[in-house]
């Protein structure tokens, strides 16, 4: 049992070595945030391929469009005009409104009577701009604390993927964010306040059924995000067709339908191309022909509509993995990787496969990687933003390192020889081949050595096949101590081993064949019935040349096979060593 769990364990040493150290990496890549773009992309992606929500009666937007502004003919619109237009929703009863219109400054005609409704609706919220460029406040409204703030929290690649919903101004007091305080001012009419909540999380907030955690610098896939203020990453619930529209237009003309506002939020803002109050999203894909930019005001209506639809029904705010996690995750889908690659590689199958090594791989990584994609949207659908490119690299890169390893262990298991583990025939072909060639161009001496065991035959007679084996392997180790770290040993067939010595003459590879013999001889594997000797012995042929284009390699060999006749004839246990010119 106890044998069987460490063969197990040593067979999978490769997955249990590989996985961590790659997923190591893979994390470390993501601490500095290479793989922060992609995985907001793929955020973007999923955002995008989600089934498309119902449109948000509760949310009303009076949009100011291009053919507003050419018929009024003013931009900014005037005082008297937005004054109309406020009057005009007041009498709709809605329960907040929001004017996402920056007036710090009298537009006449008509700023007194703009101050007035000010004054009168207290159901309105005007707008300023805290952060970067500041823009102050409608007056009227700033005195009775009716101002919130229309800044955006942008990505590092300009969209806008979180809401900010507060600021802590420098006089130390709070100020919403006009979807925030629009929100708030609607869900007061349910009886639904915003109060410190239960759970562990430092700064959680429960509203109704909603509890927000506050956004941190390395929340999701952000790495050292500005966290400032209280922000939560934004769940878009769409583009301006989710939201029940109107032009101004027609609130100024009295064409309201019948109850459009009544108990609503309504957000009043620019969405005309030209007035540039637009910003990228989610929504935004460079892949499309026209990347959609989304109006502030939209934006703003997605924030309120978020919190009112976490608030009421409990529709689900983002959540992501604590930073240790999100570790585990990608070690998790490293294993995966490890494992399938070296399930699927271990009996090299592609050698009956009808599928070749390419295509095996290409499985190995898309099967599991739709797997780990279709999860992480699953999750996404549920609310959750998981990674999905750092575990999708560290599976990938553990697949192909896997095979990398298992390939070169092939390799080199079928450069070998099974008995000896020194090269085999094959590999000293081609390695003399290769090795002659480079030596025509150097013009530097080439030495083979061929060995040939004395007397083998009668030492498999006398002691057994199996003794023989034995022996050929002691040999085979004492011919590896005897030779030179450049120097290449093969196996050349039967009782013979040949040793190739590149850039060495003809002496000291005599040297090397003396050295041979007697690193055999000092094993002292005994064999009574030799002629040569009482204990196992060798018999050297050595052949030198400098390598040129007229002659090859074999040409070497058989000079050095002659050198080797001549040693046996010589009485055995001795080296012969010969310098050709071809
Ligand atoms: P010489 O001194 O002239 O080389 O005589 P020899 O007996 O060594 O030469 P010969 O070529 O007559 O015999 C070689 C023997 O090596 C014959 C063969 O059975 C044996 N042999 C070849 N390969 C293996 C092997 O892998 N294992 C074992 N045990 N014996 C082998
Ligand atoms: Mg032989
Ligand atoms: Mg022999």
């Amino acid at each position: 049992m106890r044998a069987r769990l460490k063969q197990t364990i040593r067979q999978w040493q490769g997955v249990f070595v590989t996985a961590p150290a790659i997923a190591g990496l893979v994390v470390a890549g993501s601490l500095t945030g290479v793989f922060q773009q992609m995985e907001w992309s793929a955020f973007d992606f999923s955002v995008r391929l989600r089934p498309l929500e119902a449109t948000d009666t509760r949310v009303v937007i009076v949009t100011i469009n291009e053919s507003d502004i050419q018929r009024f003919k003013s931009w900014p619109l005037s005082d008297a005009i937005l004054a109309q237009t406020l009057e005009k929703i007041e009498q709709q009863k809605p329960r907040a409104i929001g004017l996402d219109v920056y007036r710090d400054l009298p537009v006449e005609p008509g700023y007194q009577q703009l101050a007035k409704v000010f004054q009168n609706t207290s159901t309105l919220f005007g707008i300023e701009k805290v952060i970067g460029n500041a823009v102050g406040a409608p007056p009227a409204l700033k005195q009775q604390n009716r101002v919130a703030l229309a800044d955006l929290v942008l990505d590092a690649d300009g969209k806008v993927r979180r809401a900010l919903l507060s600021v802590k101004l420098e006089d130390g007091q709070t100020r919403l964010s006009l979807g925030t305080a629009l929100a708030l001012k609607y869900l007061e009419a349910d009886g639904i306040r915003l109060q410190r909540s239960n759970s562990s999380t430092p700064n959680a907030l429960q509203l109704g059924k909603a509890t927000f955690v506050p956004f941190q610098e390395n929340d999701g896939s952000y790495v050292r995000a500005d966290n400032g203020g209280y922000q939560i990453l934004l769940n878009y619930r769409g583009s301006l067709e989710n939201f029940q529209t109107i032009s101004l237009s027609d609130v100024v003309a009295n064409r309201i339908p019948a109850g459009l506002m009544r108990d609503r939020i309504v957000l009043i803002g620019s969405t005309a191309e030209s007035l540039n109050d637009h910003f990228q999203t989610p929504y935004s894909s460079s892949l499309s022909d026209h990347p959609l930019r989304m109006p502030g005001v939209v934006i703003h209506a997605n924030i309120a509509s978020q919190i009112l639809s976490a608030a009421l029904n409990g529709r689900p705010l983002f959540q992501v993995l604590s930073d240790p996690q999100e570790w585990l995750w990608v070690l998790f889908w490293s294993l995966i990787g490890a494992s399938i690659g070296w399930k699927l590689l271990k009996k090299n199958p592609f050698r009956q496969s009808i599928f070749s090594s390419t295509t095996l791989t290409v499985i190995a990584i898309v099967l599991p990687g739709s797997v780990l994609v279709g999860c992480t949207y699953l999750a996404f659908l549920g609310g959750w933003w998981i990674p999905v490119i750092a575990p999708l690299v560290a599976m990938s890169v553990s697949v192909l390192t896997i095979q990398g390893y298992r390939n070169s262990e092939l390799q080199r298991q079928a450069s070998l020889d099974g008995l000896t583990q020194v090269a085999n025939r094959r590999y000293f072909n081609e390695y003399i081949e290769r090795q002659w060639y480079r030596q025509v161009e150097t013009k530097q001496p080439l030495s083979v050595i061929l060995c040939d065991v004395d007397h083998f035959k009668l030492y498999n007679d006398t002691y057994g096949h199996l003794a023989g084996d034995s022996c050929l392997q002691h040999v085979a180790k004492a011919l590896g101590h005897a030779v030179r770290s450049n120097d290449l040993v093969a196996r050349y067939g039967g009782e013979e081993f040949v040793i190739v010595l590149p850039n060495t003459n003809n002496e000291t590879a005599l040297q090397v064949a003396e050295r041979i013999n007697s690193q055999v001889r000092a094993l002292q594997i005994v064999h009574e019935k030799s002629s040569a000797s009482d204990r196992v012995t060798l018999s050297c042929g050595v052949a030198t040349t400098i390598p040129n284009f007229t002659s090859s390699s074999p040409n070497l060999i058989a000079t050095a096979d002659e050198a080797l006749y001549e040693a046996k004839q010589k009485g055995r246990n001795c080296a012969i060593g010969r310098s050709v010119v071809f």
